[in-house]
């Protein structure tokens, strides 16, 4: 039996296995942690579950750590947590379960530490490691999780059909699991999650979004989003990318295919993004290409207005998958509106009031902007990919300059509507508006300088061409 006392280095479990056999608790640290310790990834959140009252257990525990200790008691679920320096510490007695056909609610009993393993939901999440003194240390592996873990598998410990129908959740579990650890399912396993897609809708959105997101903030989510794809899990929690998928060709010309070139830009963001909306504009730039698509003679195939009605969708696909409705939601809206401008400026003459212009509607996200447009660039062919790159890269470089001269990026019109009011003596009203637009056009066509002189001047003009006086 392989034993891991020396990897337990953290004081808690010494103090746990004191107040073990002091209560004279079977103890066992399980489930996450213990896959964490043996992968070497780091982990702050630890499972203990002993036969017996976890909730006696924690409140022993919490009392030999820190008397200051504050324990949350959930009577109902039998279990407890507190939290203790950096750790989330979380207790629970060792149980059986059983499940209904039409909820995920299970008939709790008391168990045994095998039937507690018995109801966790891979192989590698069903470790324990016991914490008594006289096996402290020893790894009690019923599945075999251990070889699952060395050669990379996600698998059910029992059948995966049941498995999964008593608990949809773990269909997204697995497959989150697999994108964030870069392990295969096993095709048993796999092959239930198709089976039983369907029963994901017993599942909360916000519990499915939950896992979607950790897929979505792993190192490279296609693989998450092939594996979902793959089981048909996507057409029924995203239908909208699912559409993306396939090509179509008329006269020997084929589009690319947008579900593969979605996760390709997804993919390419990872590299300069952790922030987790910025990926979601990824995944939804180019979401309303199906219903844009035309093929027009002598051109080819076009998604004209895709970005307008992209951008338009958003708030409906947030609310589907209960996201955030506020600047979140705000700042996608935005990528997926703006994400054609900073390419289409590469292929033209790049003229200091395009720049400017994008600036003005980019605001403080024009580095997000370019980040996503970067990420867009995708092609088989290495050398036009290289090409547009280098010619993007020139487009950075004179936003930088155009930045440096005429701060656009948080544009405030030098001249205020207060102050047109004030200098004509008039009260709110068209002249106002009309006075404002031209100097913000002005100054971003370059006209003028982004200043309080010269646009004083030009609304003293403006005025005049409006009939108005200035009061003296
Ligand atoms: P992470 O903390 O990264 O989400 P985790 O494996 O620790 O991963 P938790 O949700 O913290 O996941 O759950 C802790 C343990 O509880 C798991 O390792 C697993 O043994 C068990 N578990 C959690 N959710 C389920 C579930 N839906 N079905 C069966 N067992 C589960
Ligand atoms: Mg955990």
């Amino acid at each position: 039996m392989m034993n891991l006392a020396d990897k337990l280095t953290s004081p808690v479990f010494q103090t746990m296995s004191d107040v073990a056999d002091r209560l004279g608790l079977e103890t066992y640290v399980v489930g996450g942690y213990v896959r964490d310790l043996l992968l070497r990834r780091p982990c702050k959140d630890i499972d203990f579950v002993c036969v017996g009252s976890g909730i006696n257990l924690a409140e022993a525990a919490a009392k030999a750590l820190n008397p200051k200790i504050n324990v949350n008691v959930f009577k109902n679920f039998g279990t407890a947590q507190f939290r203790y320096e950096d750790l989330d510490l979380e207790f629970v007695g060792a149980r059986k379960e059983s499940y209904q056909r039409d909820s995920r609610k299970p008939i709790v009993e008391e168990g045994t530490l095998q039937d507690d393993q018995n109801r966790r939901d891979f192989t590698i999440n069903a470790l324990a490691i016991s914490l008594n003194k006289k096996t402290f240390g020893e790894l009690i592996d019923p599945f075999n999780g251990i070889a699952d873990m060395d050669t990379g598998v996600i698998r059910t410990p029992l059948d995966p059909d049941i498995t999964f129908s008593d608990d949809p959740l773990r269909m997204m579990r697995a497959i989150r699991f697999a994108t964030q650890l870069n392990f295969y399912i096993e095709p048993e396993t796999l092959a239930s999650i198709a089976r039983n897609k369907d029963r994901i809708s017993i599942i909360s959105q916000e519990r499915i979004t939950t896992e979607l997101n950790k897929i979505i903030l792993a190192k490279k989510p296609s693989i998450g989003f092939r594996l979902l794809e793959e089981t048909g899990l996507l057409a029924i929690i995203l239908p909208e990318m699912q559409k993306l998928k396939g090509v179509q060709t008329v006269d020997d010309k084929s589009h690319k295919d947008n579900f593969y070139h979605t996760l390709q830009v997804l993919d390419n963001i990872t590299f300069s993004t952790n922030d987790l909306w910025l990926r979601w504009a990824a995944i939804l730039h180019d979401i309303a290409k199906p219903p844009t698509k035309r093929f027009e003679p002598g051109i080819g195939w076009t998604f004209h207005g895709h970005e307008v009605l992209g951008s338009k969708w958003v708030p409906r696909i947030f609310r589907n998958l209960k996201l955030p409705t506020g600047g979140e939601m705000k700042f996608v809206q935005k990528m997926v509106y703006l994400h054609l401008r900073p390419i289409a400026l590469t292929k033209e003459e790049i003229t200091d009031s395009a720049l400017r212009r994008l600036l003005f509607e980019a605001g403080d996200d024009i580095d997000s902007l370019m980040k996503l447009c970067e990420a867009d660039i995708t092609s088989k062919n290495k050398a036009k990919v290289n090409r547009y790159l280098q010619r993007f890269e020139m487009v950075r470089q004179k936003l930088k300059d155009v930045e440096e001269r005429d701060s656009i990026r948080n544009f405030q019109p030098p001249v205020s509507g207060e102050l047109i009011m004030q200098v004509f003596n008039i009260t709110p009203s068209r002249e106002v508006g009309i006075i404002k637009d031209k100097i913000k056009e002005a100054i971003l066509e370059g006209d003028i300088k982004n200043d309080y002189q010269q646009a004083y001047d030009m609304m003293l003009r403006l005025g005049a061409e409006l009939g108005l006086k200035p009061v003296s």
